[in-house]
C-alpha cells in the first residue's frame, strides 16, 4: 500500500464498489446466481464508472490542490537553497509521498532557522545589556569625580590631582573599550583582511617582551622561552594580528599572575603546524569557567579585570584572530596554579 498514486487509488476503491455491487444485486436476487454472465456485466460497468469518477475527483480536487501545496514549499526551498534543490523533479509521479517529505525537510529547516534567529535575538539582547553596564561604569565614576572637583575639590591641591588622575584613568578604560570593539566589530563582519607572510614567531615573541617589559616589571614578571625552543621558527599568518594575539595573552599573564612570577612561551614543531604555548603560573581559572573563557565580556574575577583595566574583550578578540587563520585556541589551567594557552600556526612552506 506505500507510494499510492491516484489511479491505484482509484483501482481499489473501485474493485471494491464493483465487488460490493455485484453482492447486493445477487443477495437481492435481481441476478441469477448463476448468471455470470450478467454478474460479469454489472461488476465490469459498477467497476469502470466508479474508477472514472473516482480518478477525476481524486485528479482535480485533492491531487491538484496538493500538488500546488507541494510546489509552493518546494519553491519556496528552491528560492531558499537553489544549489541544493536543483535538479529535482516537480513533476512526481507520487506527490504524496513527495509532499510528504518536501514538508518533513521544510520543518526541520524553518526549526532550525527559527532557533538560529532565537540565539542570535538572546546574543544580542545579552551584548547590549553587557555594553551598556561597560560603557556606565567608567562613564559614572567621571561623572562622580567631576562633580567632586566641581563641589569644591579643584581647589585642594591634594585631591584635585588625584581626582583627575582617576578621571584619567575612567577616560582610558573607555578608550580600551571603544578599540577593542571596534576590532571586534571589524573581525565579524569580515572586512578585516589577513595579510599572511613567513615570519619567526620566536622573534615576534621577543620582540614582544620587550614591548611589555615595562608593565611587566610593575608585579616583577619574568618573561622566558622554554629552553630548547631558543630558535626561529617559521610560521605563515598576519604578522600584526599574531602580535595583537601575543600582546594580548602576555598581558592576561600580568594582570591575573603573582607578584614575581613567571611567564613561559614554548614552541613545538607539528606536522603541519607550530603549536604555541604560553604558561603562567598566576591565579589560575576553575573548570567550570573554561569553556565560556573565550566569550565576549566573560570574566571570572569581575573586580580584579576592571582594576586592571580590563575590557572582557582581549580573549574573544584573540579567538576571532586565530579562528580567522583557520586554527584553533585552547586552554588548561589549575587554581593556585597557573594557566596554559595554547593556539597552532601554519607552518611556512619556506621554512
Ligand atoms: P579581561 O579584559 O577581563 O582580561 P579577557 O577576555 O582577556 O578579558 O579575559 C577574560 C577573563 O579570563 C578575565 O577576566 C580573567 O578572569 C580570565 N583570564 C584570562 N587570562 C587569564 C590568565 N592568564 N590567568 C587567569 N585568568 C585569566
Amino acid at each position: 500500500m506505500k507510494n499510492l498514486n491516484p489511479k491505484s487509488i482509484a483501482f481499489y476503491i473501485s474493485l471494491m464498489v464493483a465487488v460490493t455491487a455485484t453482492v447486493v444485486a445477487l443477495t437481492t436476487r435481481s441476478m441469477e446466481i448463476n448468471d455470470a454472465l450478467s454478474c460479469f456485466v454489472v461488476f465490469a460497468i459498477v467497476f469502470l464508472i466508479s474508477y472514472f469518477m473516482i480518478y477525476v475527483a481524486l485528479e482535480r480536487f485533492i491531487y491538484r490542490k496538493i500538488k500546488l501545496v507541494y510546489k509552493t514549499i518546494h519553491n519556496l526551498k528552491l528560492n531558499r537553497f537553489t544549489k541544493d534543490i536543483l535538479g529535482k523533479s516537480l513533476r512526481s509521479e507520487d506527490p504524496l509521498t513527495d509532499v510528504q517529505q518536501e514538508v518533513q525537510e521544510w520543518a526541520e529547516d524553518s526549526h532550525k532557522e527559527i532557533e538560529g534567529l532565537k540565539k542570535a535575538e538572546l546574543y544580542r539582547k545579552e551584548f547590549l545589556s553587557n555594553l551598556s553596564h561597560e560603557f556606565k561604569t567608567p562613564l559614572f565614576s567621571i561623572q562622580g569625580y567631576v562633580h567632586t572637583l566641581l563641589d569644591g575639590a579643584m581647589d585642594d591641591g591634594e585631591v584635585n590631582k588625584h581626582f583627575l588622575e582617576k578621571t584619567a584613568g575612567s577616560i582610558e578604560r573607555l578608550c580600551n573599550l571603544v578599540n577593542d570593539l571596534e576590532e571586534i566589530a571589524k573581525l565579524e563582519s569580515g572586512e578585516e583582511q589577513l595579510d599572511k607572510v613567513t615570519f619567526d614567531i620566536y622573534s615576534l615573541t621577543k620582540d614582544v617582551f620587550e614591548e611589555m617589559e615595562y608593565k611587566a616589571k610593575i608585579s616583577n614578571i619574568h618573561f622566558s622561552i622554554k629552553k630548547g625552543c631558543e630558535k626561529p621558527f617559521y610560521v605563515f599568518a598576519d604578522k600584526d594580528k599574531i602580535r595583537q594575539v601575543m600582546v594580548n595573552l602576555l598581558d592576561n599573564s600580568i594582570k591575573y599572575g603573582n607578584q614575581d612570577g613567571n611567564t613561559i612561551v614554548s614552541f613545538y614543531d607539528m606536522a603541519e603546524n607550530i603549536l604555541i604555548e604560553l604558561t603562567d603560573d598566576g591565579i589560575g581559572i576553575s573548570e567550570d569557567h573554561l569553556s565560556r573563557l573565550f566569550e565576549r565580556f566573560y570574566r571570572v574575577d569581575k573586580s580584579r579585570s576592571r582594576e586592571q583595566g580590563g575590557t572582557g574583550l582581549g580573549l574573544a578578540i584573540v579567538k576571532h584572530l586565530i579562528e580567522a587563520h583557520g586554527q584553533t585556541i585552547n586552554v588548561r589551567s589549575k587554581v593556585g596554579v597557573g594557566s596554559t594557552f595554547g593556539f597552532t600556526l601554519s607552518k611556512s612552506a619556506e621554512s
